[in-house]
């Protein structure tokens, strides 16, 4: 037991068994602040407390997992399986569950993700008759989301004339109405939207005192990461919970607060000290992730920022290589440029795609990125997109699935009535929709009582609607006896979905059909896992909950090997032996929207940090002369943040396609005088006009331009053709053949039953056990 606890420094090891009392480590990067909580988990168990009495809260449902692996292997799995460990959203829904009524909710409240609560916002704004270039939904949106998570209420808002002010003089003086809509029609269609899960947590424990006592009760001890990214919510349940018994511990370093935009303030971590009594502080200095040049460098920006609590951070590990910047022509080029080095790197020193990550300001950037990548074979993989559950077919699928466990569900509802296509027209939907309004009831109960209603459609209509209606209660049948996986090929099959989808034969159609049958896939694990792990039977409430919450970082089990793609936003609390920060360009890193006042700036500043200390061994450091933007190719200058990095920690590479193809030695050599800009930091680049060719006349493909040389004692890898996915269906598989499965990895076959579509194969995979695979399903691929 001890053994674990050798393996953290002295200013590591004092907060970790300081047992009791209020806390807060203020640290810089990577000096093991997410280390010190996890071995404090441990250490506490160790002494004797119940795991059920401790709460900890991290940035995502993955780091929590993390950690709860790590303290699996200290303390046992079966005890670690007891500790509330997720994100605030993932915890506190759990927690609303169990109270729901309370605020008059279901307990099978559907959780709105942002796609839901865009369209209904939308919808109102629409039938409001409001202008929606004035009223634009996504900022109406964040509008209401940054009421909430300033906890003012509707009633709140209308109790402020600065608010309403503030509103109008902003042209939107329906706000407060828009508002007001959208509250009362989530509450009626059963649903919380994010913010709401926040928002009605801190309700419940202000109105429910016997209900506040029960989880500080619960909840003893209580530990939260990154604690410079809370919101005012947020602050406000984590000081509640923890007024009882004062056991709070939090960690955090003020230069990595990069939420901001978001409603994070940085307040709570530097008036932690006023919140609670006898506060104790402690802070670590020793970085352990990355080289001295990394953390130098990084030092040397973070400097430039006026607000920040003074902080130490050193590092003991080598020298390490120098940063390394590159300049490209284009956002192209820059694309090469990553990709070729990930793939020299790799080839010489033998390593798995998983040691690179590429990190971007947007997302739009990834483009350029991934087109290099592929053009290179290397797998990769975009983390932050959309998430697989909110692709619009896999959403179609859900809606109706939410539909059957909660008919109010508007969103869910409006999404699958008409899809696919059963001729029930949008004015129809919208009289539905007033007619709901105006009964204060859901929409799903209009259409069961169409006919006592006023709501004026025809008899053909009225008889459309109640077919559906009756569809979707032959499904809540079907859902008190079927697991998820047996009422979902029902209900896609039913509902002709499938045969809809089947119609779309276009490339994107088929990927459409894939995930379906991914996510039927998916549910069928759910269903053997569930009955495995929780002994339960794996039903449809269950899955909803499980994916609600869902992210695509969430759904990484970390089981194939590829580079990942991601914003700085998202890198959070990670680390890489080799980060790639791509797209360092003035107006796009500092974004063009945060540069209007200091406080923006420094934020991007602190982001920029961010990015470089995720870096263990090496940095790179990419920025293009020109950069294709909203369609069109744009000049840029190079960022000012690698100008404020100390030149000592820096090596300047330029590129050989530059070389090879600067205008400016083109120029030189046929004595054109177009590029007269001379400061070669500021090459105006414009590409060659392209060649006419006549017609018939088909253009050559231009050449790689890279020639990347392979060193002489390498053997080539023996690469598999990836793409090529056998159809097993009517099965050439055989008992003790490997395959692979995009989710399980390899595995291998020991059993193969049923014929036809329902062959099934069991198969003994190295990481998740043995599973029983539907061949028509699963994606084998033999090798
Ligand atoms: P961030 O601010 O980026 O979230 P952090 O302060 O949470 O960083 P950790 O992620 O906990 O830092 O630690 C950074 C790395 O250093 C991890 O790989 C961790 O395992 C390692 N590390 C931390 N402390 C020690 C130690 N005492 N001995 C060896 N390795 C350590
Ligand atoms: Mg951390």
């Amino acid at each position: 037991m001890e053994k674990y606890l050798s393996q953290l420094n002295e200013a590591q090891l004092e907060p970790t068994i300081q047992k009791e009392g209020p806390m807060i480590i203020i640290a810089g990067a990577g000096s093991g602040k997410t280390r010190v909580l996890t071995y404090r988990i441990a250490y506490l168990m160790s002494e004797g407390i119940d795991p059920f009495n401790i709460l900890s809260l991290t940035f995502t449902n993955k780091a929590a997992r993390e950690m709860k692996e790590r303290i699996a292997t200290i303390v046992g799995a079966s005890e670690a399986k007891n500790l509330w460990m997720g994100t605030f959203h993932s915890v506190f829904a759990k927690i609303l569950r169990i109270e729901a009524d309370k605020l008059g909710y279901p307990s099978n409240f559907t959780i709105y993700d942002t796609q839901d609560s865009d369209r209904l916002i939308a919808s109102i704004i629409k039938e409001m008759s409001l202008d929606k270039d004035i009223y634009k939904y996504k900022q109406v949106r964040s509008r209401i989301s940054s009421y909430k998570n300033s906890l003012i209420t509707v009633r709140a808002y209308f109790q402020n004339p600065e608010l309403k002010e503030a509103d109008a003089m902003a042209r939107r003086p329906r706000m407060g109405d828009i508002y007001k809509e959208y509250v009362e029609r989530c509450f009626k269609a059963g649903a919380m939207d994010f913010d709401d899960l926040l928002l009605k947590t801190n309700e419940l424990l202000t109105r429910y005192p016997e209900v506040l006592m029960k989880y500080q009760n619960r909840f003893k001890y209580i530990l939260v990461d990154e604690y410079q990214d809370t919101n005012h919510s947020q602050y406000l349940i984590v000081r509640a919970l923890s007024d009882k018994f004062q056991n709070i511990c939090v960690v955090g370093d003020d230069a990595q607060s990069i939420y901001a935009f978001r409603g994070a303030n940085i307040n709570n971590i530097l008036n932690f000290q006023k919140d609670y009594d006898d506060v104790k502080v402690f802070r670590l200095e020793q970085n352990y992730r990355s080289t001295k040049n990394i953390v130098n460098a990084a030092n040397s920006i973070i400097d430039k920022n006026q607000t920040k609590l003074d902080k130490v951070v050193w590092t003991a590990n080598d020298e390490g290589a120098k940063i390394k910047v590159n300049r490209s022509l284009t956002d192209g080029d820059e694309g090469r440029y990553v990709a070729s080095t990930i793939w020299e790197t790799k080839m010489n020193h033998q390593l798995p795609n998983s040691d690179f990550a590429i990190l971007y300001r947007t997302n739009a950037q990834s483009r350029s990125i991934e087109d290099a990548l592929r053009k290179r074979d290397i797998p990769y993989r975009i983390y932050g997109g959309l998430s697989f559950y909110q692709r619009k077919e896999i959403k179609d699928v859900l809606s109706y699935l939410r539909l059957i466990i909660n008919p109010a569900d508007e969103e869910a509802l409006k999404r699958i009535i008409n899809f696919p296509p059963r001729g029930i027209g949008q004015t129809t939907v919208d009289r539905l929709i007033v007619a709901a309004n105006g009964y204060k009831r859901s929409i799903f109960e209009v259409m069961k009582h169409i006919d006592k209603t006023e709501v004026n459609v025809n008899s053909g209509t009225k008889n459309k609607l109640k077919n559906f209606v009756t569809l979707i209660e032959s499904f809540q049948v079907l859902n008190q006896t079927a697991d998820v996986f047996e009422l979902a090929e029902y209900v896609t099959r039913t509902s002709g979905l499938i045969t809809e989808f089947k119609k779309d034969a276009t490339p994107e159609g088929v990927t459409r059909m894939e995930n379906i049958e991914e996510l039927l896939n998916g549910m069928k694990d759910f269903v053997e896992g569930q009955k495995e792990i929780a002994d339960t039977t794996g039903n449809l409430a269950e899955f909803l909950e499980d994916v609600a919450l869902a992210t695509d970082l969430d759904a990484d089990k970390g089981d194939t090997d590829h580079v990942a793609l991601m914003t700085i936003h998202l890198a959070k609390g990670l680390e890489f032996p080799y980060v790639f920060i791509v797209g360092l360009e003035e107006d796009l890193f500092p974004s063009a929207m945060s540069m209007n006042t200091r406080s923006e700036l420094e934020e991007e500043r602190r982001l920029f940090y961010v990015a470089l200390t995720r870096a263990e061994k090496q940095a790179y450091l990419t920025y293009a002369l020109s950069r294709y933007r909203w369609g069109k190719l744009v000049d840029s200058d190079p960022s000012r943040f690698i100008e404020e990095i100390d030149e000592q920690y820096l090596d300047i590479v330029t590129p050989i396609e530059e070389r090879r193809f600067n205008p400016m030695l083109s120029a030189d050599i046929f004595g054109d005088a177009e590029h007269t800009d001379v400061n070669p930091n500021k090459i105006r680049y414009k590409p060659a006009k392209q060649p006419v060719f006549k017609k018939g006349h088909t253009a050559k493909k231009e050449p790689q331009k890279f020639q990347v040389t392979t060193p002489k004692n390498l053997k080539p890898v023996a690469k598999t053709n990836s793409s090529e996915t056998t159809n097993l269906f009517d099965s050439k598989l055989v008992v003790g053949n490997t395959v692979k499965h995009i989710r399980f990895g390899t595995g291998e076959v020991l059993k193969i039953e049923g014929t036809g579509t329902d062959t099934k194969a069991e198969i003994k995979f190295q990481h998740g056990g043995v599973k029983k695979l539907l061949l028509r399903f699963a994606k084998l691929e033999v090798v």
